[in-house]
């Protein structure tokens, strides 16, 4: 087939709703963190559905609410003015005349629209005004005899700024470097009625129009089955291997005397919940043995898991270990630094920080201090798992918002002489049923209630038309003695376009708020510009905080009571409720006021009508899986684990004892099969829940 992007041709822009943070960064790293890396990471991404570009047919035959490829020549071209700017272009056939729309359109789009062109127009056709028309269809510049393609045009799922034409051509290039041997003996595949595994990836990548489209589309087809069936054992096998792994008992017993423990519990304002206890008491007893402990410590934003974390931290160091925490961001490790140190310290607990931009003296000091085990907890960003570090006796890894880092990231941590154990803090909940279901050596604690006197947050949804209203309620906020927060988080190409938007936005704020102290903060702000910032904020000296989202994880300021979030409709659930969270931290009632742009699809409507009923973090992950549907792997794949992708638990429960028993006996008689199934699958993953 002639990849569809290697013509001059207009794509529709991908419509996936990506995480703010993934559209700041190259376009290598963008598909990284979904993931795609390898050959085969994009051989086993496929398409969500296809394009009938195969045939052409008469502009008369088409028919409105159907869906149609012609292809004729432009016979005019015009933009005009309605409410805002169109453009129309008719095209003509032998048969007839078609009108194309765009209401939106860029200059280079139009410019490929000239009269007198051939063009091919696939698209939704419905009945307009003026005839038959097209909204936005997809347009193909193409000479007298331009092929048709002989396949179907996959369409793949993408995230922001990777454009479709790329990721197929990235795809095809897979397809032609790489053999899909069958790694299942072929008597065993014969036995179980499997279709060959490359047949199956190549049909799927290149359907011919033959091929039952609907079978395809709803994962039914015989190269999904197969496909289906390779994931669910790839998963099985990764499990036994995780768990024989762990069975090799190298982590130290980290059994303190509990002077340091009891210190820290005694010594703050406020006494644990029944949650915080009960979870405390699950991580000790995973501590005190010599397993390595592989727990994920969910729960919801503000719900306390700091506490919890310290506790881990001086349980290791009162056993004569080291700690270790990594947060994700530079702010959100300084945050945790601040308040560990806070904690921790005073009870005579020597807290280290490594962030990527300390200086370099202090650096030197802190390396040397990682290394003869003078330091007790280090904090950090990633620069803790980089080159030079090497730690004296590390007993604890403690990953903050944890879905942040890449797998091998969280990997790295683990290196050393013994397996240090390992805590995952975790505000972005996995719903308990994919848990216990995949994650079988994941242990899992949830702290589910939040410390008494908190109120829920409540939440507003305004058009974004409807500015005075917010500026009146910063106002009364402010004029109550609290703060406020103004999120304009763009999903934008880099930091640089959204740190001048901040910028923009603050002088907007300045001149509409005059009377009011706003201060920003983004993420092109050097390391002691941000603390500046946040602590003016945290010290009341700044009433309105004009923020990019790297607010969005571990602020934490009580007297906020207000969070506006602008654009609201672009960001994840997840995102939004973190968001969220950074208010209604203290006693006070707080508000979430959520602007959205109009219009507003059905899509993005049900999705923040999600936000507006629930402050529930568990119902919104259920609720953001069910939108997005079993199909969306952006969802499974944030968590770097071995969630299923193709296959689906619910339909496909009966082959799952099919399933294990290939699995077991694969291992029995094909030990090097089973361990290439696993690397074709999910490398870093596999590693991450087994090392
Ligand atoms: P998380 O990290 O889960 O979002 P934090 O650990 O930041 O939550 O805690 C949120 C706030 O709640 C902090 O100000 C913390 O001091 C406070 N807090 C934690 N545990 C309790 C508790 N048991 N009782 C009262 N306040 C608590
Ligand atoms: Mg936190």
């Amino acid at each position: 087939m002639q990849a569809a992007g290697t013509q001059a041709g207009i794509v529709s822009p991908p419509s996936v709703v990506a995480d703010g943070r993934l559209a700041r960064t190259t376009t290598k790293e963008r598909l990284a963190r979904i993931g795609l890396v390898r050959d085969w990471d994009f051989l086993l991404h496929l398409p969500s559905r296809y394009v009938d570009e195969t045939r052409i047919v008469p502009i008369d035959s088409l028919a409105g609410g159907s869906q149609g490829q012609v292809e004729g020549e432009i016979a005019d071209v015009q933009v005009v003015v309605r409410r805002r700017r169109q453009l129309l272009v008719r095209l003509r056939d032998a048969s007839g005349e078609l009108l194309l729309r765009w209401v939106h359109f860029y200059a280079s789009q139009q410019a490929q629209l000239l009269p007198g062109r051939r063009v091919r127009a696939l698209g939704q056709v419905r009945g307009g005004l003026m005839g038959i028309e097209m909204i936005h269809p997809q347009i193909r510049v193409v000479d007298e005899q331009a092929a048709l393609p002989a396949h179907l045009t996959p369409v793949y799922p993408t995230v922001e700024g990777v454009p479709q034409a790329w990721l197929r051509r990235r795809i095809a290039r897979a397809l032609q470097d790489t053999t899909a041997t069958d790694l299942l003996p072929a008597p065993l595949r014969r036995s179980l009625d499997l279709m060959e595994f490359g047949a199956a990836l190549e049909l799927l990548h290149r359907p011919t129009p033959q091929v039952d489209a609907a079978a395809l589309e709803q994962r039914l087809h015989p190269a999904w089955r197969r496909l289906q069936f390779d994931e669910l054992l790839a998963q099985q096998l990764a499990l036994r291997q995780a768990r024989a792994r762990r069975r090799r008992h190298d982590a130290v017993a980290l059994r303190g005397d509990g002077r340091l423990t009891r210190a820290l519990l005694a010594a703050l304002p406020f006494s644990l919940t029944a949650d915080q206890r009960k979870v405390w008491s699950e991580i000790e007893q995973d501590l005190a043995t010599v397993i390595p402990m592989n727990r994920l410590l969910q729960g919801d934003v503000g719900s306390g898991k700091t506490i919890v974390a310290a506790l881990a931290a001086a349980r290791a160091v009162e056993s004569g270990y080291q700690a270790a925490l990594m947060a994700p961001t530079e702010i959100l490790a300084d945050q945790h630094y601040q308040r560990l140190a806070r904690l921790l310290q005073p009870l005579g607990v020597n807290v280290t920080w490594l962030g990527g931009r300390a200086r370099e003296a202090l650096r030197r000091t802190a390396l040397a201090d990682i290394e003869t085990g003078a330091a007790g907890l280090v904090v950090g960003t990633h620069a803790l798992i980089q080159e030079p570090v090497r730690f004296a006796r590390l007993g604890l890894a403690i990953v903050d918002e944890q879905h942040r880092f890449g797998v091998e990231q969280r990997l790295a941590l683990r290196q050393g002489a013994a397996t240090p154990h390992l805590l995952m803090l975790s505000a972005t909940p996995i719903p308990r049923s994919l848990a216990m279901t995949y994650l079988s050596d994941l242990d899992i604690s949830v702290i589910q209630t939040l410390p008494p006197g908190r109120h829920a947050v409540r939440t507003k949804l305004i058009s974004g038309a409807r500015r005075d209203e917010v500026l009146r309620r910063i106002r009364a906020e402010v004029s109550a003695g609290r703060q406020a927060y103004w999120v304009c988080p763009l999903v934008e190409d880099s930091d640089e376009i959204e740190a001048m938007a901040a910028v923009r936005m603050v002088e907007q704020t300045r001149s509409l708020l005059p009377e009011l102290r706003v201060g920003l903060l983004h993420g092109q702000m050097s390391a002691p510009e941000k603390r500046a910032a946040m602590d003016a904020f945290a010290a009341q000296q700044i009433d309105v905080l004009v923020a990019t989202t790297v607010v969005e994880v571990g602020i934490d300021v009580p007297n906020a009571s207000l969070m506006v979030i602008e654009h609201a409709q672009r960001f994840g659930l997840a995102t939004l409720h973190q968001l969220r969270g950074r208010v209604g931290r203290g006693a006070v009632q707080s508000t979430c006021v959520l602007l959205f742009d109009e219009p507003l699809s059905e899509q993005a409507r049900a999705r923040l009508k999600v936000l507006y009923e629930s402050n529930d973090g568990f119902e919104i992950a259920r609720c953001d899986l069910r939108l997005r549907g079993p199909g969306e792997f952006l969802g499974a794949r944030q968590w770097g684990l071995p969630l299923l992708r193709f296959a689906d638990l619910e339909r496909d429960a009966a082959w799952l004892d099919v399933v294990r028993r290939t699995a077991d006996e694969l291992i029995e008689q094909d030990p090097r099969s089973a361990a290439a199934i696993v690397q074709r699958w999910f490398t870093g993953a596999t590693q991450f829940l087994g090392a």
